[in-house]
């Protein structure tokens, strides 16, 4: 079994926040048992790294195939811990990782092939890189989608032959257990994953336990505690935080499909997505046009805990200290001038921590609502003179994860997705990039920086080795001491023939003119 269990010390409780029935709890691991969870993992990593890609793809494969048969059991664990609707958790996390799974067990072994490069001006040598393993990686992951975010960075740091040590988030602390369960039904040698529980000690204790990279992915203010702990090890991190997505409608946009792409990524998962979109920028030609559809879908949205008979578009807030900064924010803003057309209260009377999907207008770059992560479902929509206005402030920002524009124009949405600072950016979309798997993603400034997915994800977590081969040892000497008595001249006439672009200039510089 990959352990998660621990026998002594305190308890966190994990409730469900549709509902604030106490679903589990788990314990709060401390410095001593997270260092002892590092040392199994490491010593289980040397075994692992031995196996060949392709055994390492056959396990992992193994983890997917079992979130596939279990994907409705599943998500209705992961709604029962976020208070979100099923249909989030199973395709935003079940199929999220069993896509991500699928698409490493394609590309990890071509990424992480030994490469020949050339050799250059040593033409008697052998140059190749090779991929090897940091060792084990410390994961420590947020609570809002729990499952994606520790099996993302977790499985692509296994493909690339590391041991993981997870610390998942106390606010979701069962998600856990599905992975220690999807990896114990897959075989993968039990030290191999260690799952930790704990709270914001027990990740700073993992940041201290001797791991070789941290992956972290969270808050902004988290993100630079961590950071400045690794420091102390030199130990490299890679940062995945916050976000405060902008949305550009340009007036030539479809206003109806841009308003129902608002109202989708601004308020699926409670809003409370890294690249949910937190401010919308439209110009006055269209504004009232686009608000009022928003309003309209925003309006029509069924909100209540999830099932069967009553299925439902948007969920619970993950707590109520979430629930306060939306309403902190909204306060700031009310207080700025702007004004709330829809929403903008708790919804107890659905019997959890419910917040009504909000609009808001009038909102200016010195409110809250348009600086600082909301992280909620408020759609903060800022009225600009035009397009170039809308890019300018949505460029003005300590963040940048995603952001997207909205044209009918194709070749003006290319060019302002070139203009627009982030990460990533969609044209007449939002959110989606994450799904595809061959694409890195991952943001700028205060978004932090590397990548997880593509390529790019997958080396955050391999180190290139560089091999040099001599093939004629003896040709070796020609350049070792003693240096010859001409080697000087014919070195400088050389590196002229070489290196001069103009070929007369070639020529003279062999001469020695
Ligand atoms: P958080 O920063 O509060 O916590 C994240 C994790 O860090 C938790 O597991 C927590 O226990 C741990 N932690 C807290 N203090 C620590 C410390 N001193 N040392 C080590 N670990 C510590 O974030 P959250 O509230 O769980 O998640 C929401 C945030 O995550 C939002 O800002 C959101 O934008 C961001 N996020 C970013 C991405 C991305 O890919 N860029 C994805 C999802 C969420």
């Amino acid at each position: 079994m990959v352990s998660t269990q621990s026998t002594t010390g305190p308890r966190i409780e994990s409730h469900n926040p549709a509902t604030g029935e106490v679903i589990g709890s788990v314990p709060v691991m401390d410095e001593a048992e997270v260092r002892e969870r590092v040392q199994r993992a490491r010593k289980a990593q040397e075994g692992w790294v031995a196996l060949d890609h392709r055994e390492r793809a056959r396990q992992l494969l193994r983890v997917q195939d079992w979130l596939a048969a279990n994907a409705r059991t599943i998500a209705e664990r992961l709604s029962a811990e976020t208070g979100k609707p099923r249909f989030d958790s199973l395709l935003h996390e079940v199929t999220a990782s069993c896509e991500l799974i699928k698409t490493l067990s394609r590309e990890a072994p071509k990424v992480l092939a030994p490469t020949r490069v050339s050799s250059g001006l040593l033409l008697t040598k052998k140059a190749w890189k090779v991929y090897e393993p940091h060792g084990v990686i410390g994961v420590i992951s947020p609570w809002n989608f729990p499952l994606t975010l520790a099996m993302s960075p977790t499985v692509t740091a296994l493909y690339a032959g590391n041991a993981v040590v997870l610390k998942p988030s106390e606010v979701t602390p069962l998600v856990g257990d599905i992975v220690a369960e999807a990896f114990t039904a897959a075989e993968v040698h039990p030290d191999v994953v260690q799952v930790l529980s704990g709270d914001g000690s027990t990740g700073a204790a993992l940041v201290h336990a001797g791991v070789d990279k941290i992956a972290f992915t969270g808050s902004t203010r988290t993100g630079k505690k961590i950071m400045a702990a690794a420091a102390e090890t030199l130990t490299p991190v890679v940062m995945e935080l916050g976000g405060k997505d902008p949305m550009v409608v340009c007036a030539d946009a479809d206003i109806e499909n841009a308003a129902a792409g608002a109202v989708w990524a601004g308020f699926a998962n409670s809003g409370q997505i890294c690249m949910s979109i937190e401010r919308v920028y439209v110009p006055e030609a269209v504004h009232d046009r686009f608000v009022d559809a928003v309003v309209e879908r925003t309006e029509a949205l069924r909100q209540g805990v999830d099932s069967d008979e009553h299925p439902v578009d948007v969920g619970a807030m993950i707590a109520p200290t979430q629930a306060a900064i939306v309403e902190a924010h909204i306060a700031d803003a009310r207080d700025k001038g702007a004004e709330v057309l829809t929403g903008g209260v708790r919804r107890s009377d659905l019997g959890g921590d419910f917040f009504a999907p909000t609009v808001l207008t009038g909102c200016t770059h010195d409110m809250d609502i348009v600086n600082e992560e909301t992280f909620g479902p408020v759609l903060p929509i800022v009225k600009v003179r035009d397009e170039d206005e809308a890019v300018r402030l949505a460029n003005d920002s300590r963040y940048g994860l995603t952001a997207s524009v909205w044209t009918a124009n194709r070749a003006k949405g290319e060019r302002i997705a070139r203009e627009l600072k982030a990460g990533s950016v969609l044209i007449n979309d939002h959110i989606t990039v994450y799904a595809i798997t061959e694409l890195p993603f991952g943001g700028i400034k205060e978004s932090g920086f590397g990548r997880v997915h593509g390529v790019e994800g997958l080396l955050e977590f391999a180190r290139p080795k560089s091999v040099v081969l001599e093939r004629l040892p003896q040709v070796n000497r020609l350049l070792w001491f003693p240096y010859p008595k001409a080697g000087f001249d014919v070195a400088a006439r050389a590196t002229g023939f070489l290196y001069r672009t103009n070929p007369v200039d070639k020529v003279k510089a062999l001469l020695g003119l």
